[in-house]
């Protein structure tokens, strides 16, 4: 006998990110929900006001669970850096607000200019991921999860997988970048991994497993 959720349920994926979409599809896949990212219902994005990664969440949940009547997950996440006290956090996505081409390489380049001089030890950083799924989008009682990812920020960009800061972005567990892990070992250690570990847990409650012949 094996256990599987109704694969009918529909949650809408509040992001638009295609990075965090591949990503959270895999692992929420695996628990039988069909995940919609919010671009293929043309739900635009909403301007994320919060000043916590909590409430920037919050927001983009209630934004998907409005537009589309189902109910949705959406993460805020980024990038800390203890030498910039927090910097970038919640703005880790526009970091470099000038760029006009590649927004990623061009945080990355900002980010490692800033660390310019800066010796191992004065480079630790972590990623942190916050993830809220709502029922309805005047659901009183979201579940928000968290999860962190320790690491340091390399001298110079490795690798060319996941998205974001992983190319300058150390593993001490593996000894190499986040963009040099297979997509596999990135869910297994990454904040959003664990994050959404704990969210699938609590899901259960909403979407109870049923047992198939
Ligand atoms: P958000 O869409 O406002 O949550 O922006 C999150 C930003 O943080 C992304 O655009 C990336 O710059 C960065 N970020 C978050 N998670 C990751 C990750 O797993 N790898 C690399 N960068 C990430």
């Amino acid at each position: 006998m094996s256990i599987n959720v109704n694969p009918h349920q529909q949650v809408v994926l509040a992001s638009n990110n295609a990075g965090k979409v591949r990503e959270m599809q895999s692992l929420l896949a695996a628990m039988g929900l069909e995940v919609l990212p919010q671009s293929e219902l043309a739900i635009d994005s909403v301007a994320e006001t919060g000043l916590s990664f909590v409430e920037n969440a919050i927001l983009k949940a209630r934004h998907a669970c409005r537009c589309s009547g189902l109910p949705a997950i959406a993460d805020d996440s980024g990038l800390e850096v203890d030498a910039l006290h927090g910097q970038p956090g919640i703005y880790s996505a526009r970091y470099a607000e000038e760029a006009e081409g590649d927004q990623d390489s061009a945080n990355n380049t900002k980010l490692l200019n800033r660390l310019t001089g800066l010796t191992q030890m004065d480079r630790r950083a972590r990623y942190r991921c916050v993830l809220v799924f709502m029922r309805h989008h005047e659901d009183p009682t979201p579940i928000i999860c968290q999860g962190t990812w320790e690491g340091r920020i390399l001298h110079q960009p490795e690798g060319e997988g996941g998205f974001g800061y992983d190319p300058i972005f150390y593993v001490p567990e593996t000894d190499c970048s986040a963009a040099q892990l297979s997509a596999e070992q990135k869910n297994s250690l990454s904040h959003r991994g664990r994050a959404l570990q704990a969210l699938i847990q609590q899901l259960q409650t909403y979407y109870p497993p049923v047992a198939t012949a």
